[in-house]
């Protein structure tokens, strides 16, 4: 039988750091102790949450026990990167069930600090800025929503000092903007980005198809459709994908679409008439209360 190490759940910032000096210094002997010497210096890899772990965050987490000896997962509802009337307040929170997923996939630390230990005064006054594509797309529908992510991806990776850090391909602009955002301020901390975990039927995993009734599961399910539909006419050039996305999106009348467009991920601008080769669709919609979002690569000729 498997005996479930559970994961130390850590709330404070001291904690954290001196946990990891631990950990290190304690995987430096084992290996040691094994004679494997002279690997370098133990890797440390995060997987940032909000919690409410569904299989895609768990893949993120194998992901990251592959690529280090130390995986952190933080769990923390960032208030900063919520606007007023989002749904801060009813985002689910479900730590002891997290903990306990955490404790079968074998990570060893939860990082969830309250709101008190990120912001003590009440708010970063302090902030990152994601610049002018921070306020496009989600950033159009959110505002401030991405200087929230990153000051909090900042102050994550300041507390944690990951080697790598992973995120989920489902956040397509969020990956963009953390890029820029560690290449303009020369962090030492690479990324790892891993595809979207679909469940059956093809709607994207997310904490918040919790909130999704039957009848409105059944009607997101365009999203994907249309997305897929999108690739699979890819050679016929950008404004075949969008139609033929729209014919599936357009048929639900349980899903408001936010937007649908194609953009360079060089750029993260709508693509050109004339752009050729990779591109993203990227889509938003409102099911019932419920924001989703959804993307698909595409290749055009
Ligand atoms: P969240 O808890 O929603 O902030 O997500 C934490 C991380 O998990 C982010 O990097 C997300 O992009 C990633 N993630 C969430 N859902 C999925 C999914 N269905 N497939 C892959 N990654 C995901």
């Amino acid at each position: 039988m498997n005996v479930l190490t559970k994961p130390e759940v850590i709330g404070s910032i001291e904690e954290m750091r001196s946990r990891l000096t631990d950990a290190r210094s304690r995987n430096v002997s084992e290996r040691v102790e094994r004679g494997e010497a002279g690997l370098g210096r133990p890797r440390i890899v995060l997987v940032p949450t909000m919690g409410a772990l569904h299989a895609g965050h768990l893949t993120l987490v194998r992901r990251a026990r592959s690529l280090g000896d130390i995986v952190v997962v933080s769990i923390f509802v960032n208030p900063l990167q919520f606007g007023v009337g989002e749904d801060l307040g009813s985002y689910p929170r479900t730590l002891e069930a997290d903990v306990a997923a955490l404790a079968v996939e074998g990570v060893p630390f939860v990082f969830a600090p309250t709101n008190q230990v990120m912001y003590p005064d009440g708010a970063a006054s302090t902030r990152v800025s994601a610049g002018s594509v921070g306020s496009l797309l989600e950033g159009a529908a959110r505002p401030g929503h991405f200087d929230g992510m990153l000051t909090v991806v900042a102050k994550l990776f300041n507390i944690v000092g990951p080697d790598v850090a992973v995120f989920g391909q489902k956040d397509a602009q969020q990956v963009f903007l953390i890029e820029r955002m560690l290449a303009d301020l020369d962090f030492r901390t690479r990324i790892e980005v891993v595809p979207i975990v679909r469940e059956d039927g093809g709607l994207a995993l997310s904490s918040r198809n919790r909130a999704l009734e039957p009848a409105q599961r059944a009607a997101a399910r365009a999203l994907s459709a249309g997305l897929e539909a999108a690739a699979s006419v890819a050679g016929q050039g950008a404004e075949a994908t969008l139609q033929a996305a729209h014919a599936w999106i357009d048929a639900q009348p349980l899903v408001k679409l936010d937007y649908l467009v194609v953009v360079d991920p060089l750029t993260f601008l709508p693509v050109g008439a004339l752009h050729h080769g990779p591109a993203r669709m990227l889509v938003a919609a409102l099911v019932g209360h419920t924001r989703l979002i959804d993307n698909v690569a595409l290749n055009l000729p």
